[in-house]
């Protein structure tokens, strides 16, 4: 524990933790990030990686993985620690050597101590959306995935991936050159919520006997002997049963997120999602904790990347002059 004193605690690695890392390294401060996902970028990286988004200052067009990639290479440039897949879920103030300290336990048992803190943590902690399979979390490691890493991890196994959306339809074609074929790909509508196109060529991928189709259809067993070797799936409309071989159940489903323990810190909220900053400081109704970005509320807030990128600013630097008992002024980062 006394080990690692670092002045700010970055609670989420989405593009307002990277943007407060940034600004906290600038100021010559040190700064530890901890996010419970196994990935930096929060929603953008989550959510919309290939989607482009437009109105971000100085790049009229680009890919949300490209800017949270971008994010990471400025906001980590001062050499700020990340800790991923771990969960923020108690906060305590402490005192060691006579320093007042924040000490951040996390669901993992790690404790992080800092001098202040700065929530960044989006609309809370991001979970994939799991199956309705009873202890489904049992075959993690074993053959289920949440989400594709490395494509060779899927070489000439069979496939099975649920979902109806980009992430399900981008895989399903994105593993036609690695998987065994066909790949089954289930999804409980059947109507599928992805881009036209990738429907089309998963379509014409059927037709070539490369993918098989199953909706609206729904998995609802696992079976297997230490590792996934078939997987029960029903045909809704009907509700006949089938069981199909498979080494990989590749869930795509999407990200559930919860504010979680934050909620129970004791810092005031606003509404029932957000902690109430003042938005001059960003200071929460805790003493030494700033919150940023989507989980920062007050009246009038706008929930834009831009606008947590702009509280990153004004809190790191609110930090910053708190810790040293200066004046707030910000630092051109020129030279
Ligand atoms: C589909 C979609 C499209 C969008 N398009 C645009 C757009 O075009 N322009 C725009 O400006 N905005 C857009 N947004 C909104 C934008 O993505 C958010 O405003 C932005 O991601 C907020 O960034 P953030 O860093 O505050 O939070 P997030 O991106 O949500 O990141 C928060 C991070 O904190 C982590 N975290 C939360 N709780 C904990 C915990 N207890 N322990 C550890 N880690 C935790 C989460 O896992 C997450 O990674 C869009 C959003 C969506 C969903």
């Amino acid at each position: 524990m006394d080990n690692g004193v670092v002045d700010v605690t970055i609670l989420g690695a989405g593009p307002t933790g990277l943007a407060a890392a940034y600004y906290v390294g600038h100021r010559d401060g040190t700064a530890r990030i901890v996010e419970s996902l196994e990935q930096i970028g929060g929603q953008v990286a989550a959510t919309y990686p290939e989607k482009h988004v437009y109105d971000v200052a100085g790049y009229p067009k680009v890919l949300g993985q490209t800017l949270v990639d971008l994010c990471a290479e400025q906001g980590l440039q001062y050499g700020a620690e990340v800790r991923l897949g771990e969960e923020a879920q108690t906060l305590e103030r402490i005192s060691q050597n006579g320093d007042e300290l924040l000490a951040l336990t996390t669901a993992q048992g790690n404790t992080y101590l800092s001098r202040a803190v700065i929530i960044t943590a989006g609309h809370g902690a991001f979970e994939p959306r799991r199956l309705g399979v009873e202890n489904v979390d049992e075959w993690l490691g074993r053959g289920l995935h949440y989400v594709v890493r490395e494509k060779a991890q899927f070489k000439d196994k069979r496939c099975v991936i649920v979902g109806g959306g980009d992430s399900a339809l981008d895989w399903t074609l994105g593993l036609q050159d690695t998987a065994r074929l066909p790949i089954v790909l289930v999804h409980r509508r059947d109507k599928f919520r992805a881009l036209e196109s990738s429907v089309n060529e998963a379509r014409r991928l059927e037709q070539a006997g490369a993918v098989r189709i199953l909706t609206p259809h729904e998995v609802r067993d696992v079976q297997g002997d230490g590792r996934i070797e078939s997987v029960t799936i029903e045909k809704t409309d009907d509700s006949s049963l089938e069981q199909v071989e498979c080494d990989a159940l590749i869930t795509l489903l999407g990200f559930v997120s919860h504010l979680g323990a934050i909620a129970d810190w004791g810092l005031e909220l606003h509404g029932k999602r957000q902690i109430l900053i003042d938005p001059k400081t960003c200071e929460t109704s805790i003493p030494g904790v700033y919150a940023a970005g989507d989980v920062a509320g007050y009246e009038g807030k706008i929930t834009l990347i831009t606008v947590g990128m702009g509280e990153a600013a004004i809190a790191a630097n609110n930090v910053i002059a708190h810790l040293r008992g200066e004046k707030v002024q910000p630092k051109y980062s020129t030279d």
